[in-house]
């Protein structure tokens, strides 16, 4: 594997893609990459966060939807 972070295992994120969306305001996700699960997660100051990545195990976007908002 040659992602830095190596974070993107198995998953069609690379590392460039990332960086792109995240230093781009205005960037937006694909539906593939939005069914991956990836999103800017609020649980992380809008870090994106996907499958691979640590944050995803901390992330509760999916787990409360509609719940006590
Ligand atoms: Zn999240």
């Amino acid at each position: 594997m040659s992602y830095r972070w190596g974070r993107f295992d198995g998953s069609l994120m690379d590392d460039k893609r990332w960086q792109y969306l995240e230093s781009h305001i205005d960037a937006k996700l694909t539906p593939e990459e939005m069914a991956e699960g990836w999103h800017w997660c609020c649980e992380f100051d809008y870090l994106l966060v996907g499958p691979g990545m640590q944050e995803q195990e901390y992330c509760l976007c999916f787990d409360e939807p509609n719940i006590a908002l």
